[in-house]
């Protein structure tokens, strides 16, 4: 019997957007915004990968014009920028940043392609020397089933009702990034 399903047990690169030339090894992958002109390179295990999660807090709904985020943590000394570097803007706010520590900068930067408006990356101030991405716009497709899956799983008290818990995620009911 045929089956539609695809295999995603080896790289599977469907065509999306602007780019076509997405790639994965072993150790490192890439992340295209959608029109191509900013390209990111990242390591896809430790040291460098810090680990992958659901966001359902409410800047996550404006963020992605989605209902929740997945995003996934890499440190800076790790992130590389292949092309594009100098088209991404930046956007930067405190008012709602769901980790507030009175007295500290709570501040969290987002950093967009200035073309298509593809969001590549978010820094805070309350991560210092790391870049939170977004599982999304890597483009072996295959690695979002797998190594960037999601472990946890946070704001959960702002997740639609029609949204199950993801399967094998903590769950936090609140900020889950702070409390592991
Ligand atoms: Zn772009
Ligand atoms: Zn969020």
């Amino acid at each position: 019997m045929a089956s539609s399903t695809i295999d995603k047990s080896k790289p599977y690169f469907p065509l999306a957007g602007g780019a076509d030339d997405g790639w994965s090894t072993e150790d490192e992958a890439t992340a295209t915004c959608f029109c191509g002109a900013v390209q990111l390179s990242f390591p896809t295990h430790g040291p460098g990968y810090v680990g992958s999660f659901i966001c359902n807090c409410s800047d996550c709904h404006k963020l992605t014009a989605s209902v929740h985020a997945t995003n996934f943590t890499v440190y800076d000394t790790h992130l590389k920028h292949l092309r594009g570097r100098d088209n991404l803007k930046t956007y930067s706010q405190s008012r709602t940043v769901f980790v507030k520590t009175p007295g500290k900068d709570n501040t969290m930067t987002n950093y967009f392609c200035s073309t298509c408006g593809s969001l590549m990356y978010r820094v805070g101030a309350a991560f210092p020397g790391m870049s939170i991405l977004r599982v999304g716009s890597v483009d072996d497709f295959s690695l979002h089933e797998t190594k960037l899956r999601p472990t946890m799983e946070q704001f959960t008290k702002d997740r639609v009702a029609w949204k199950a818990p993801t399967e094998g995620a903590k769950q936090f009911v609140e900020d889950g990034l702070h409390v592991q």
